[in-house]
């Protein structure tokens, strides 16, 4: 059972890189990916629990891009992690995430609502990338809301008036530098729902000519048409499929291994791979 898409506390998952990797073990997981937001700080911990648990590790990042005001989400397996372009894209999104985020609060705050930069950053662990889960785990700390989803739902979508927009690479010019690193990009979720998130066709086109290795078409926010959709767009391009959970830990509703991939296209990933090594017990 193969799951490349899982998030820890060095992004937005309610568990530490160890636990997560114990968690996919638990869950009867062989292979799983730590794949969080635009850091790899997560992959030593990760890689010392697989080895102790026995689970083989894919290390992986979800790099955030958009186009506009469209957002894509790119994961990148088995990238240098010293990469120079690469480090550079992902450095600046970081930084300009924590901004974004304080704005974000500000703008909220002054709304009324019960959070402050220092709440939201209390949240956050050292080094870790801050997003909007960390702004909607402040406020379940406060007793605003009971679950990140519902603070999501009332004020942190994307079409949300308190909605700040942070630094993405333009989604081309990150499957260059995933590339570059040695890196196998998969887009992420195509076509989930939500405002910004749907990826045009076009676009993913553009996309495999940069050099895109794969689609995640089988992922908890793709109906059975957008499943159907995606395989098609897959084969038309020439490109792997894969499924995978998605799992934050407590702060989403996804569990791990709800979908994944087959071992034959994880295969294909690894051979593609000049960036750095599955992880094998
Ligand atoms: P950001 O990276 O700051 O733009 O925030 C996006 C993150 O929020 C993504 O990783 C999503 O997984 C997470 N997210 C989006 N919607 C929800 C929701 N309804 N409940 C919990 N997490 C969510
Ligand atoms: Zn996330
Ligand atoms: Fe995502
Ligand atoms: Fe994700």
């Amino acid at each position: 059972m193969i799951d490349l898409h899982t998030h820890s506390t060095a992004s937005d998952g309610t568990e530490s890189p160890g636990q997560l990797v114990r968690a996919g073990r638990a869950a009867g997981l062989t292979t799983m990916a730590i794949t969080d937001h635009d850091t790899t700080r997560g992959w030593a911990e990760a890689t010392a629990a697989a080895r102790e648990a026995g689970i083989a590790l894919v290390p992986g990042i979800e790099v955030s891009c958009a186009r506009g005001h469209r957002s894509a989400h790119l994961l990148a397996y088995l990238p240098d992690p010293d990469a120079p372009a690469l480090v550079t894209e992902l450095e600046r999104a970081r930084e300009s995430r924590e901004g974004r985020l304080d704005r974000m609060v500000e703008k909220m705050a002054a709304d009324g609502l019960p959070v402050s930069v220092e709440s939201v950053r209390a949240e956050v662990q050292e080094g870790a990338t801050p997003g909007r889960p960390h702004i909607a785990d402040a406020l379940v700390r406060a007793g605003a809301v009971e679950h990140r989803d519902d603070a999501f739902a009332r004020w942190l979508g994307d079409s949300s008036p308190y909605y700040v927009p942070h630094y993405a690479p333009d989604p081309v010019r990150a499957v260059e530098a995933v590339r570059a690193a040695g890196g196998v990009p998969v887009l992420a979720h195509p076509y989930s729902r939500t405002r910004t998130g749907r990826v045009d066709p076009e676009l993913v086109e553009e996309m495999a000519a940069a050099g895109l290795a794969g689609l995640e078409a089988h992922h908890r926010d793709h109906d059975e048409d957008s499943v159907r959709a995606l395989v098609g767009l897959a084969g038309t391009l020439g490109l792997l499929v894969t499924g995978s959970s998605d799992y934050h830990g407590t702060g989403k509703h996804n569990r791990l291994g709800e979908n994944t991939t087959a071992p034959e296209v994880l295969e294909a990933i690894e051979a593609r791979a000049t960036g750095a090594s599955v992880v094998r017990p």
